[in-house]
């Protein structure tokens, strides 16, 4: 795999064509990731139905300015993605999302079309080591190429979202919960995510980091302007070095953690070859994280925690979510999308059913009214990491 990683400032996205210009010509330029006739998939992060400002969906400007240069090869670029696993995979479902993310317009203005096939294609992966089939969307399966355009979040689940698990979304809408509901340990997740990233191997990644997320991302963070694109043709080295930007430990890191079992490199940023800015000058070190789970705290991957422990102590472990009721509007989003049928209705709000729960924060990350908050115990506060 290429172990470069380039790295361009853009302060904002009025400069964004000129910027992410910058960083296609310092990768080798277009002509080397799309040829003339090709059908390009354009990957975008489109999670659920959220403004550009919002910082949840890659900015409508990078997915447009990529695509213009893709165009300019003579390529054909499509814009897809499949939100979220509480939203049903419907034409009418990406309409709102790609109206309200601003995607729409960009794409009608730059002339890229967006997609409305809501098939799936059913794939094998021989070499992949935990899951060897996929359900994947259509397009994705007829393309030449996929370009994964992310954005920088932090994540709940797999504590930051970047450029490998942005390719969870080639997945098609509810059948994401069975994911989570059979892998619902970090490891093994983060497994199945290399198997698929090694599977689509993107030709090109971007990270759309000018207006990232801090906090309890990656649905219901908080934005935060960080000025960078990231590229790379590795989606793995990608994630190391937007890792070292957010300050987050490698350790804690599930995807990297499991890249480094496999051996798969580059998983450590001294394997890594940075090119454009300056590493050390473009780091946010008061960056903020998600809460985090078990699996961060070391404890999940661990057999006897497994067996004994987590049945006991999952609720002194982990963190909770929780409905805020005076939010919930009773869309039912958060029951479409819990992948053990923990969520139910309860005098016209959503109720969260502790036991059945599998602290997966899909609920917190699909909710559009932010309704699901996350509550942690004085243990858990005692234990987690700085
Ligand atoms: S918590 Fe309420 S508003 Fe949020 S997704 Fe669930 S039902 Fe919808
Ligand atoms: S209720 Fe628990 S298991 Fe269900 S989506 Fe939320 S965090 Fe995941």
């Amino acid at each position: 795999m290429d172990n470069k990683v380039y790295i361009v400032q853009c302060p904002n996205y009025d400069e964004i064509e000129e910027k992410l210009t910058s960083l296609v010509n310092l990768m080798g330029g277009m002509g080397k990731f799309a040829k003339n006739g090709e059908k390009i998939v354009l990957k975008a992060n489109l999670l659920r139905e959220a403004r550009p400002e919002q910082a949840v969906c890659t900015h409508p400007s990078v997915i447009a300015a990529v695509g213009g240069l893709a165009r300019k090869e003579g390529a054909v670029p499509l814009i897809a993605d499949s939100p979220g696993g509480g939203y049903r995979y419907t034409a009418k479902t990406l309409d709102k999302i790609y109206r309200t993310s601003g995607m729409l317009g960009a794409a009608e203005k730059a002339g890229i079309e967006v997609n409305r096939d809501t098939t799936s294609r059913p794939v094998s992966y021989a070499d992949g080591m935990l899951t060897k089939h996929f359900d994947i969307i259509t397009p994705v399966f007829e393309a030449d190429a996929v370009f994964n355009l992310c954005k920088m979040k932090t994540h709940l689940f797999t504590v930051m979202t970047g450029a490998v698990k942005n390719i969870f979304g080639v997945i098609p809408g509810l059948s994401k919960t069975g994911y989570h509901a059979k892998l619902h340990d970090t490891t093994r997740f983060a497994g199945m995510l290399l198997d698929l990233a090694q599977y689509i191997s993107p030709r090109l990644n971007i990270m759309d980091a000018v207006l990232a997320m801090e906090g309890d991302g990656p649905g219901s963070g908080d934005p935060r302007q960080v000025g960078l694109l990231l590229g790379s043709e590795d989606p793995l080295a990608l994630d190391v070095v937007a890792g070292e930007i957010m300050g987050i430990d490698r350790t804690q890191n599930p995807i990297i953690m499991e890249a480094e079992r496999r051996a798969l490199e580059p998983n450590r940023i001294e394997e890594i070859e940075v090119i454009g800015a300056n590493l050390a000058d473009v780091k946010v070190p008061d960056f903020k994280r998600s809460q985090v789970s078990a699996g961060s705290l070391g404890l999940e991957s661990m057999p006897w925690y497994q067996r004994i422990l987590e049945p006991l102590a999952k609720n002194a472990f982990t963190v909770r979510p929780r409905v805020i009721w005076d939010r919930c509007i009773a869309c039912e989003t958060c029951i479409e999308g819990c992948p053990v049928e923990a969520v139910s209705l309860v005098k016209e709000r959503a109720f969260i059913d502790d036991d059945k729960c599998i602290r997966c924060y899909c609920c917190h990350e699909l909710c559009p009214e932010e309704a699901i908050g996350l509550f942690s115990s004085w243990l858990y506060q005692l234990l987690k990491p700085a």
